[in-house]
This record gives structure tokens, C-alpha cells and sequence, in this order.
């Protein structure tokens, strides 16, 4: 990792000390309403801080799929559940300068490449000799000046693309155990100029002093990556814990066509928020079916190892209320 061609100077990060302790997070793309998974995520995100001392804090993940009101909905429905979060809500849209200062960073350490590739280039063309599967072929890492004008000239605007320097990385997961995954030539600006997910969540955990980043295990994958892209800026990288996801009966990803699946569709089925809490805590083990529950008690019973490591299936009513 430090055999870069130009040293970088390390991204300033918010350590723990006596007066902030390490925090722990939610970060949701204001998309859509938060289903039942997403809302357990965040409990379990929640009960991994608090009950390590952490502040929790929430994040807003608004660079792409932004739906109008989605944010304001998802932060009511956390809300209801009895959430809390401290310190000011961060909005990535408003930190586009600091997205801008870590790639700059890494340009100037000669970690970056233009890539000018269309999806479709990248699907067709041939993987590099070893190359993990869905790894980026490489096509644009060793263009010549003179191919790079040529491209230039296509007007097409380039994405930006990390050159790793290593092909895979481990890191750590409180519930898988050591992981190793793929690192590519991942993209950290799209042609567009947005930064990329994995970016932005990078210099924001840090930035955040984010040191347990708890979150569906969707996004194990990408983990490597981004503690990989961590270590290059001077970044420690966050301790990690992948949940399992909710899925419907048909073992799809929980999404509206499976039923009440919102908080919302749960009020209108006449269940109160707490009833919908204690659902929650049923399907992660930590209460009995039907038995009352706040989030004080949850915190007193939370045990990480206890958890269930096998994704959550859940029946929903797909027909609305009958009025009486
Ligand atoms: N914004 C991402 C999502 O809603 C989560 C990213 C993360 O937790 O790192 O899926």
C-alpha cells in the first residue's frame, strides 16, 4: 500500500478521544420509503453503537437516486421507531469539495487513471489474465498519451478510476469473520463528475469519525475496497459488521411488491410503531413474538453474538385493510 509513486498526504480524520467517543452510523439513499430490512439495518446499526458508547450518527446519501421527500419520510420512520442520532445530519451533496480534495489527493500520488469506457465496452471486452470475475478489464489503465488524446477527442466525458495497486484485501467483520474481496480499478468519479459510492462513503465514515460501520451484508463486497481506498488516503478503516438482509418468500430482496413492507403500510394495517419494533426485535432473536418492547430494553439484551446469521424471511399481507 505504500508503494505508491508520489507519497499522499493523508485525508484528516476524526479520531476518537476522551471527549468523542468512536460512532457508528446510517447512512441511507433518499430513494425511496425505508422497508422493514432497511429498518431493522438501522436498529441494528443503532444497538451496535449505543451499546458500545458510541455516538450514532446519520448520513444522507444523496449524490444519485434522490426522490423527492424520501429523506424527510426515512428520518420520520427512524424517528418513530424510537431512533435517535446525534449531532447534525451529514448530507453528501454538500460536501462535494471534500469528494473533490480526496481525489486530488490520489491524482497527485499518481493512483488515478481516465477511464473512457461505455458499460457496453466493458461487458465486451476480453478480463485481464487472473483477473477476479466483474473486476474492471483494465482496458484504460495503460493508455498511451497519444491513445488518451485520441479518446479525449470522442468528447465523451472520462470517469476517473483508482489505480489499484493490489488485486484483493482483507478485512475484518464482527459477523463473517476475517473476508477477503476484490479491489479493482475502481471508479471514484463518474464521467458525469458525481463522486462514487464508494468515495464518498470512504471520506465521509472517516471524516465523521465513523469507527463501526454497521450495514446490510449487500455490501460486504464492496468492503475490501473501501478499507483499501481508506488505507491509500491515511484513513484507519472502520470495524465492520454485515446483517443479513430481509428477503420476501421467494427469497427476493424485500421491495414493495412483497406487501406492507414500509412502516407506513404497517400503520395502515393498524399496527403501531412499537408493534412494529417489537417485529423487528422478534426476527433478530432478542424478544419473544407478541412481547412488549422499547429500546431501552433492547440495548439491556443486545448480544451480538447471539444474532441470527441467516437472512430474514417474512410474510407480508399484500392485500390493503378491509374498512369495517
Ligand atoms: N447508502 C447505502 C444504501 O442505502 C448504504 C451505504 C453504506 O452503509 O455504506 O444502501
Amino acid at each position: 500500500m505504500s508503494q505508491s509513486p508520489h507519497p499522499i498526504t493523508p485525508l484528516s480524520q476524526a479520531e476518537p478521544n476522551n471527549a468523542t467517543a468512536g460512532a457508528g452510523r446510517f447512512a441511507p439513499s433518499p430513494s425511496g420509503d425505508l422497508h422493514l430490512g432497511n429498518l431493522r439495518t438501522a436498529l441494528l446499526a443503532w444497538l451496535f453503537a449505543r451499546s458500545t458508547g458510541r455516538r450514532f450518527l446519520m448520513r444522507v446519501e444523496d449524490l444519485d437516486r434522490v426522490r423527492p421527500g424520501a429523506r424527510e419520510q426515512q428520518l420520520a420512520d427512524l424517528r418513530e421507531l424510537g431512533l435517535d442520532w446525534d449531532e447534525d445530519l451529514m448530507v453528501q451533496s454538500d460536501r462535494l469539495e471534500h469528494y473533490r480534495d480526496a481525489v486530488t489527493r490520489l491524482e497527485s500520488a499518481g493512483l488515478t487513471y481516465e477511464c473512457f469506457c461505455t458499460r457496453r465496452e466493458i461487458l465486451k471486452a476480453p478480463s485481464a489474465p487472473h483477473a477476479p470475475h466483474g473486476a474492471y478489464p483494465g482496458i484504460c489503465r495503460n493508455l498511451t498519451p497519444e491513445e488518451r488524446d485520441a479518446r479525449r477527442a470522442g468528447g465523451r466525458p472520462p470517469a476517473l478510476r483508482l489505480r489499484a495497486e493490489v488485486g484483493s484485501f482483507t478485512i475484518d467483520d464482527l459477523l463473517h469473520g476475517s473476508y477477503s474481496g476484490m479491489v479493482d480499478d475502481l471508479v471514484l468519479r463518474r464521467g458525469d463528475g458525481t463522486p462514487a459510492y464508494n468515495l464518498a462513503v470512504v471520506v465521509d465514515d472517516a471524516a465523521q469519525g465513523v469507527d463501526q460501520v454497521v450495514r446490510g451484508d449487500d455490501l460486504l463486497s464492496s468492503a475490501p475496497r473501501q478499507a483499501y481506498l481508506a488505507g491509500l488516503l491515511g484513513l484507519t478503516a472502520p470495524q465492520y459488521a454485515h446483517v443479513p438482509l430481509a428477503l420476501d418468500q421467494e427469497g427476493r430482496r424485500l421491495a414493495k411488491r412483497a406487501g406492507a413492507v414500509t412502516l407506513g403500510d404497517q400503520k395502515a394495517l393498524g399496527r403501531t410503531p412499537r408493534q412494529v419494533l417489537a417485529m423487528l426485535a422478534t426476527s433478530l432473536r432478542l424478544t419473544a413474538p407478541d412481547e412488549e418492547v422499547d429500546l431501552a430494553g433492547l440495548l439491556d439484551r443486545f448480544e451480538p453474538a447471539r444474532l441470527p446469521r441467516e437472512p430474514w424471511v417474512i410474510t407480508l399481507p399484500t392485500t390493503p385493510p378491509q374498512s369495517p
